[in-house]
């Protein structure tokens, strides 16, 4: 393993190491940037650690930068930050930490780089490389972090169990950085988790869900995910996704294990998109699941209606993981509600409205839908699934090809709310809603085609009903073609 810097990385370090010389005091990078350079995992960004004030030496080396960049900087936490080019170098002095039970905020004071590495959390985000004229580029790596790159491992420094208990928050670190990394967290390491898992109670939930979804984002979620449930972590955060565990088995029949059917969409789903909200889509797909299982003589195990309260579950669970409630979730929570439509279209005799129906409720989110349901056709049964893919690829047609005609997705009434209003000379009223609907449920069964003619030749028909008729001659604005 060795480091690679480019040409423009390493003039950047030299100028550190000088501004640092100039302060009289020694620099080093230290953590993400180390660890990913040695792993050749692309990094732009690099946290520099200095035996002194780290905003001091920010500002020496923004000074020998040109142009020079703009140093934002917190005194309070000693910290500093500067871009160049599109490279992050964040600043700040070596410290020693000393930790109480009740808090995860440490009583810090100044420190030597070795007090520095040894606050650090993981051995492999502790090595550190000099940037100081005597030793420039020469690695220091005092808990052995090398070899646990090699051996693909996450190991904590000291005693795992002073660790995590010191910062709960590592714990979801350990699981983030498994997952990212494909790494091993060491079994002693992960029992410590299990021991501990009762104090990430302490950490803010936007902190854990930061994590959380750098586990989502990975190449394999289900990695994480599943550590998450086998550590306890999990049930103190999401309980409703450890609800999913298990399988019930009546009458010599089971239904399959929610959790790990869920996992294995989500990752299904992360090796079509990396769409984080689509993923998330997949990890609630099923969240309605528990709550509406039941056990019908002759039948079997049903989940009627799971589709409905997974939608109604959705704000709340965004609620409680503080992930945005805003047109994110709104998205997520019409997939759930969606999930089950597309594969229900795979059966024998389905009509082109029951596809228009579809174009029409998802819209723009079809091809994230169609993905969504893709993924969710798993089995152990390799024949079952060959089929139902077959299937699915003809319902996929189908959509293409009643879209090409109908032109569903995007679709605008051919008479607008304003329009019927001047036809009828209405006010706004239940009699326009009535009508708006009669002509868009008309357009989507197939009983009339999208055009104005069509739509205003059944207008003056509903308007009978409704005992209105059309007043003098309504002449439609140009450009608006039905
Ligand atoms: P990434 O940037 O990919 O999230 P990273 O390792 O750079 O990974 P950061 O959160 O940027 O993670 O933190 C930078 C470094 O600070 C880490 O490599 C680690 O050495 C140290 N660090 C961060 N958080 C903690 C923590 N909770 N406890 C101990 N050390 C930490
Ligand atoms: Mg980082």
């Amino acid at each position: 393993m060795e480091i690679v810097c480019t040409p423009e990385e390493l003039r950047i370090f030299e100028l550190v190491g000088n501004a640092s010389a100039e302060l009289n005091v020694s620099c080093y990078l230290i953590g993400g940037f180390v660890r990913d350079k040695l792993l050749g995992r692309p990094t732009k960004d690099a946290d520099i650690v200095c035996t002194g004030d780290g905003i001091a030496l920010a500002h020496a080396a923004a000074a020998l930068l040109k142009p020079r960049p703009h140093v934002s900087f917190f005194k309070n936490f000693g910290t500093a930050h500067f871009r160049y080019n599109d490279f992050d170098l964040e600043f700040v002095g070596a410290r020693k930490e000393s930790y109480r039970a009740e808090s995860r905020k440490p009583d810090v004071e100044p420190g030597t780089i070795e007090d520095d590495q040894l606050r650090r959390d993981f051995t492999i985000n502790a090595l550190a490389i000099s940037l100081n004229k005597d030793d420039f580029g020469k690695l220091t790596d005092p808990f052995d972090g090398l070899a646990d790159l090699e051996r693909k491992i996450i190991r904590t420094p000291l005693g795992p169990d002073v660790t995590f208990s010191d910062d709960p928050l590592r714990m979801m670190r350990a699981i983030r950085f498994a997952t990212q990394l494909n790494f091993e967290i060491l079994p002693e390491v992960f029992e410590a988790i299990c021991r501990n898992c009762e104090r990430i109670k302490i950490i803010s939930q936007e902190r854990i869900t930061d994590e959380l979804n750098k586990i989502m984002a990975a190449a394999k979620p289900s990695v994480g995910l599943d550590l998450l449930y086998k550590s306890g972590l999990l049930k103190h955060f999401f309980p409703q996704a450890v609800d999913l565990t298990g399988v019930e088995i009546i009458e010599g029949k089971g239904h399959k294990d929610n959790f790990y059917h869920t996992l294995q969409v989500i990752d299904n789903t992360a090796a079509k998109s990396d769409n984080l909200w689509l993923r998330w889509a997949a990890f609630l797909h099923d969240i309605g699941k528990p709550a509406t299982k039941k056990f019908e003589d002759g039948h079997g195990w049903t989940f009627h209606g799971h589709e409905v309260v997974g939608e109604r579950m959705t704000p709340r669970i965004f609620k409680q993981l503080k992930l945005p409630l805003n047109d994110r979730m709104k998205y997520v929570a019409k997939l759930v509600a969606l999930h089950l439509r597309p594969i229900s279209l795979t059966k024998e005799d389905i009509t082109d409205s029951a596809m228009r129906r579809l174009l029409f409720d998802a819209g723009e989110d079809l091809e994230d839908l169609m993905i969504l349901c893709e993924s969710d056709i798993t089995s152990k049964n390799k024949m079952k699934v060959k089929k139902y893919l077959e299937n699915f690829e003809i319902v996929k047609e189908r959509l293409v090809a009643v879209e090409e005609n109908d032109r569903i997705r995007s679709w605008q009434p051919p008479i607008s709310g304003d329009e019927i209003m001047q036809i009828f000379n209405l006010t706004p009223s239940r009699e326009v809603g009535v009508l708006k609907n009669t002509i868009r449920e008309a357009i989507l069964d197939g009983v009339i085609p999208n055009t104005f003619e069509a739509a205003y030749a059944l207008l003056v028909e509903k308007g009978k009903e409704l005992k209105i008729q059309p007043v003098g001659n309504f002449i439609r604005p140009s450009g608006g073609e039905g």
